[in-house]
């Protein structure tokens, strides 16, 4: 679909608003499991989104936003929690981060097909902007994954050690 520029902002502004709040929840279950470096890392990207919304916003100005009927910019729920409700899964730093990684690239997607669809050449130009931002979003999340244990699989179909990973 071809974004006009004010549906594109109110849709950033609800995509970095929801972002916020998913890491706000995981940083405190982190910070529960006293995984202070990782809910460390998720305060860092509850503020690096809080920024970018209010960015966006000030980028908006007057301009009279619509109303969303769109749920894309929602995350998606973590594997073990079915359906649409609130998000109250518990999973260690590996898991979290995996979900984030898996709502950071969907980001990074919807603003680069955002980027490719639209007519228009400011949302464009933001939507290529804000896609590279979520791509370093994920390299960063992709730099913790590289130090975080695995948890150890209860069942035999671990796929085993990733490509380049020691056994032990
Ligand atoms: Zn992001």
């Amino acid at each position: 679909m071809s974004y006009t520029l004010p549906e594109f902002l109110a849709h950033a502004i609800a995509l970095e608003h929801e972002a916020a709040e998913r890491y706000l929840e995981l940083a405190d279950m982190m910070e529960s499991y006293r995984n202070d470096e990782v809910s460390a890392l998720f305060r860092d990207m509850v503020r690096f989104s809080q920024m970018h919304r209010d960015e966006i916003k000030a980028r908006a100005g007057s301009i009279e936003l619509p109303k969303l009927r769109s749920w894309q910019y929602r995350w998606s729920a973590p594997p073990e929690v079915g359906g649409e409700e609130a998000f109250d899964a518990t999973l260690d730093a590996y898991q979290a981060l995996k979900y984030a990684r898996e709502n950071e690239v969907r980001a990074m997607e919807y603003y680069s097909s955002v980027g490719q669809s639209s007519n228009d050449p400011e949302v464009k130009r933001l939507a290529a902007e804000f896609a590279a931002e979520e791509t370093e979003h994920v390299e960063a999340i992709d730099k913790w994954l590289e130090r975080t244990p695995r948890p150890s699989a209860p069942w035999a179909s671990d796929p085993g050690p990733l490509p380049g990973e020691k056994k032990s």
